[in-house]
């Protein structure tokens, strides 16, 4: 623990500092791309937000360097002393697109002042071979992650929440970025219907088992207007309090290994698209009762990791 600075999990706050020395801000931007998914009949997953989980990113619309500049300028106002970014490609599937468009949007955000790695959020079965060829050439000139939503390694679950891709093709895509030494960060969701927590932990030791880099862990969040909201409404989906919650994440970091790093602990939505759980907009509590979890287990991550 004393190697995180007192945490008892692998920060993706602490992985930065001790990367870079200094504190980084993540950018979040909408380079207007769209989801294959949510496209024609497929209806995209049940739980996606109108702004395809890019609801707190730049403004859609405006170009990247104009995105960059308005958000950095907020993430200064937050922390005066930050000169370090990471570009966070974040709406939609961001891999989805002719790479010669892809090249510039990745270069458009390296470009701007004090970019110091970009950070690439898409689904696994969005990366063809020229794509990954390009994020192989970008992940030589800066310090690269790919972010692969998976949300559970039960194809069942992937089913119910219309996924539309299985397990195997997570796997397929890990291992395509592993050969080309590329960072991966796996999103998992906490809390899908159908799921108990057995299943949970199952995603929990698989990914573990996969060589990842960093995971992030999220709530399930009610969202006005999608899918999930009417299975809510009907009683389907029984939701979390908050002390089962950290439980939840306490067990699973228990299960990763301590050099994963953990981007996230807890899921984010806007408070005017979020039916449920209303407990998680109060994230600095949610991140308090994860950390008292922990001690009050006298545990860790990567406690009961099995190599
Ligand atoms: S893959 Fe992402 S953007 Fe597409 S429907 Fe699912 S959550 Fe939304």
């Amino acid at each position: 623990m004393e190697r995180w600075s007192g945490k008892r999990y692998h920060s993706w706050s602490w992985h930065l500092q001790s990367v870079f020395g200094e504190k980084v801000a993540k950018i979040s931007l909408d380079a207007g791309f769209t989801c294959p998914h949510r496209r024609g009949t497929s209806g995209g997953c049940i739980y996606c937000s109108p702004r395809g989980s890019g609801d707190f990113t730049g403004e859609a619309g405006k170009t990247i360097p104009a995105q960059f500049q308005e958000m950095a300028a907020k993430a200064r106002e937050k922390w005066p002393e930050v000169r370090k970014f990471i570009a966070y490609f974040q709406a939609y599937t961001n891999t989805l697109a002719p790479v010669s468009q892809l090249e510039s949007l990745y270069n458009q955000a390296l470009e701007q002042e004090g970019v110091v790695g970009l950070s690439i959020s898409t689904r696994p079965d969005c990366l063809p071979r020229p794509v990954l060829d390009l994020l192989a050439q970008f992940n030589k000139k800066t310090w690269l992650w790919v972010e692969l939503g998976l949300q559970s390694s039960h194809d069942s679950t992937l089913r119910r929440i219309n996924r539309s891709h299985d397990y195997a093709s997570f796997v397929e895509a890990v291992e395509n970025l592993k050969e080309r030494g590329i960072r991966t960060c796996a999103h998992i969701i906490l809390g899908l219907p159908g799921e108990t927590e057995e299943m949970m932990l199952q995603t929990a030791r698989a990914l573990a088992a996969q060589n990842l880099e960093g995971i992030k862990i999220h709530l399930l969040n009610v969202i006005k207007n999608t899918p999930l909201a009417e299975m809510w409404k009907r009683g389907q989906v029984p939701l979390p309090d908050m002390a089962t919650y950290a439980r939840w994440v306490a067990d699973i970091l228990e299960l990763l290994p301590p050099e994963m790093v953990i981007h996230r602990l807890t899921g984010d939505s806007p408070a005017p698209l979020l039916l449920a759980p209303a407990w998680s907009l109060r994230k600095w509590e949610v991140l308090m009762a994860i950390e008292g979890e922990l001690k009050r287990r006298e545990t860790w991550q990567g406690k009961k990791y099995l190599p």
